[in-house]
Parts: C-alpha cells; sequence; structure tokens
C-alpha cells in the first residue's frame, strides 16, 4: 500500500463523489463465518471472501479494517485520497450467497447499520440500499421501506443470486419496486457461480482481474436481451467497471443481436424494441470504479453522453490516491470534469449539492 498523504490530491473545483464504495458490517462477517464453515461452500465465495476473511496479507488485512469501519479510518482515507464522499454499498456478495431466510431477515438490518453511519456523517456518506433476491416481494418491499424511511435512492444488487439472473421474470417486482421509487440499481460484480467458475479459477482469472467482468457484463446483457427494459422503460442500471466493457462491445452487441433474432436460432432471444446500445444510452449510467484510465473514460462519454459516467473508486479494494491525480488531471473540459466527479452522481443518487 502506498502512503496516500505523500501525494495528497490537489484542491479543485468540483466535489469528488465515489460511487462503488463498500462496506461490511461484523454482523454480515459472523454470518459468513457460519457459511464457510460448511463443507458445501460455495466455491466462488470461499475464494474471494474466504480469502479476504482470512489472510494476513498486508493487503486483505487493509481491506478487512477498511470494509468494517464507518467513522475515523474510513473518513481519514477519503481525506487522504481527497474523496469527499462516498456513496456506500453492501459488499459483494452482500446477503445474496445466505440463504433465502436469513438473507430476508438481516438485508434490513444491513440497511439500518448503513443509515445510521450516514446519518453520523450526512456530507460524508450515503447509502445505498441492500436486498434480498431470493425473495422478489421482500426485496421490492425493503427497497421501499428503506427509500422511505431514510431516504436512500439506489439499490445494489450483486450480480447473480445462486447463479440466477434478474434476466429471469420471477425477479420483475424488483425491477417494478426500483422504477416505482425512482432508485436506481448498482449491478454490482459477485464471485461467479459454480456453474461458471472453473475455467477462469484455474487461470486465477476468477475474480476482478476479469471473471467479475465477464459475469456482470452477461448480467447486464440478460436484462437487455430479456426486454426488461421495453417492460419497465424508466428502469435505470449502473454498471461500474467502465460499464463492465459492454460500451466497447456495443458495435457487435447490435449487429450480432438482430442477426440472430432474425435467425430465430434461440426461444430466449426475441425481438426487443430498441438495439442494446440504445438501452446503453437510456436505461444506463457506467462508472469508472477499478479503472483510473483517460482513454476509456473518454470513450464511454462520447459513447453513451457525459451525462452517464460517474466516478467511483472502489474503496477499500482500490484505495490508490495516485489514480485520484490520474484523474484530476484528465483533459477534459471544466463542465465534463465536474459532471463526471460531482454532478451526475449528485443527480442519480440524489444527493444535495454542495459546491466544491
Ligand atoms: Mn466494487
Amino acid at each position: 500500500m502506498s502512503n496516500p498523504l505523500s501525494s495528497r490530491p490537489a484542491k479543485v473545483p468540483y466535489r469528488r463523489i465515489a460511487t462503488e464504495e463498500a462496506f461490511a458490517p461484523k454482523e454480515m462477517l459472523d454470518i459468513y463465518n457460519k457459511i464457510l464453515a460448511k463443507s458445501d461452500v460455495d466455491v466462488g465465495f470461499k475464494n474471494l471472501m474466504g480469502f479476504y476473511m482470512s489472510s494476513p496479507s498486508e493487503r486483505a488485512q487493509h481491506i478487512m479494517s477498511g470494509l468494517q469501519d464507518m467513522d475515523e479510518l474510513r473518513l481519514a482515507h477519503m481525506d487522504a485520497t481527497g474523496i469527499d464522499t462516498q456513496v456506500i454499498a453492501l459488499t459483494s456478495p452482500g446477503v445474496q450467497i445466505m440463504d433465502k431466510e436469513t438473507a430476508v431477515s438481516f438485508a434490513p438490518i444491513s440497511n439500518d447499520i448503513l443509515a445510521e453511519a450516514c446519518k453520523k456523517h450526512p456530507t460524508r456518506l450515503v447509502g445505498m440500499i441492500a436486498v434480498a433476491p431470493q425473495d422478489p416481494t421482500a426485496a421490492a418491499k425493503e427497497i421501499e421501506r428503506a427509500h422511505n424511511k431514510y431516504g436512500m435512492n439506489a439499490v445494489v444488487i450483486n450480480s447473480h443470486t445462486h447463479g440466477e439472473y434478474l434476466s429471469d421474470q420471477k425477479f420483475w417486482e424488483i425491477f417494478e419496486a426500483a422504477e416505482a421509487h425512482d432508485t436506481p440499481i448498482y449491478l454490482h460484480p459477485n464471485s461467479m457461480p459454480k456453474s461458471m467458475i472453473q475455467h477462469f479459477l484455474e487461470a486465477g482469472l476468477d475474480g476482478a482481474i476479469y471473471g467479475f467482468g465477464v459475469e456482470t457484463g452477461l448480467h447486464a446483457m440478460r436484462i437487455i436481451t430479456s426486454g426488461a427494459f421495453d417492460r419497465f422503460p424508466k428502469l435505470q442500471i449502473i454498471l461500474g467497471h467502465m460499464g463492465e466493457a459492454l460500451p466497447f462491445w456495443a458495435y457487435r452487441l447490435d449487429y450480432m443481436h438482430t442477426a440472430t433474432v432474425k435467425s430465430k436460432r434461440y426461444d430466449s432471444m426475441k425481438p426487443i424494441g430498441r438495439k442494446p446500445s440504445d438501452y446503453m444510452k437510456s436505461n444506463f449510467t457506467f462508472t469508472n470504479s477499478g479503472v483510473a484510465w483517460e482513454p476509456a473514460i473518454k470513450f464511454t462519454q462520447e459513447f453513451v453522453g457525459v451525462d452517464r459516467v460517474m466516478y467511483a473508486m472502489d474503496y477499500p479494494y482500490q484505495y490508490a490516491v495516485e489514480e485520484v491525480n490520474v484523474l484530476d488531471q484528465m483533459k477534459m473540459s471544466d463542465a465534463d470534469k465536474l459532471a463526471f466527479f460531482q454532478t451526475n452522481a449528485e443527480r442519480v443518487f440524489k444527493i444535495p449539492h454542495i459546491p466544491a
């Protein structure tokens, strides 16, 4: 870990709002320990949280302490890297690795804990709503409860739930609630399901390096091709990691989607209202979490518009002041930089505007 204080970011004419930041309450880690102790524990979960929760490495220790702290340590790390506000979600896989009953009962507990922390630091911490897709009706109710009670304006879903995808209409009560309350869904990566992970795992490519993007990109594409946005035209999805690379695929996705539908090759690929890339421009916002890379950010801005690309750090997993400095220095107009770092996040998450 580099010393963030050695190269503190400059004062800039925008507030830096980081939009894909994580936390893990101790109460959830206790549940995780019980799951990890089982003989049939999910291989991806064991390889991800099983590693971080037991490794003595400096990286794992930093992540575990950063995930749990919602006070001095987190704020000190934010100050050291020039982050004014974090938009925080229950870390992956959240409650989605739990059995249905535990997940449904723990999601509101976790939201209560997060709301309490945000209340203590109202200009620094903003919370997203965790839900248990295992019970779509309960998830829809929790969106309503946390939104109304705490003013939380976004939902986090850590990709698949026990190998199932939101493209399945049995989950669409969640989309209905998200659309009704105008709460975008941050579709965040999860470790790959058992049926997918082996070929990635044997090469060490299952995690954030590559597998997360593949699996979460697949999830987003499944939602698009399912026709969900024709049913819920106002539904908004947030995708991290430069849209899990989907913007770079867009031309081929459009061409092959049209060709595949026309060929009637799959019962699961029916005609939908518009091209996949059209939905990316109207129903998605992309963040640069984990990708502090000017060409990728600018390409995505050019593709979907500057209003649909937001800043994210991915704290505590990717905590680096050098990256903030690099992004401050992007060759981009002041107006576009303001949108990227601050005002897009204020609009998407309904965060009250604070001038820089
Ligand atoms: Mn993340």
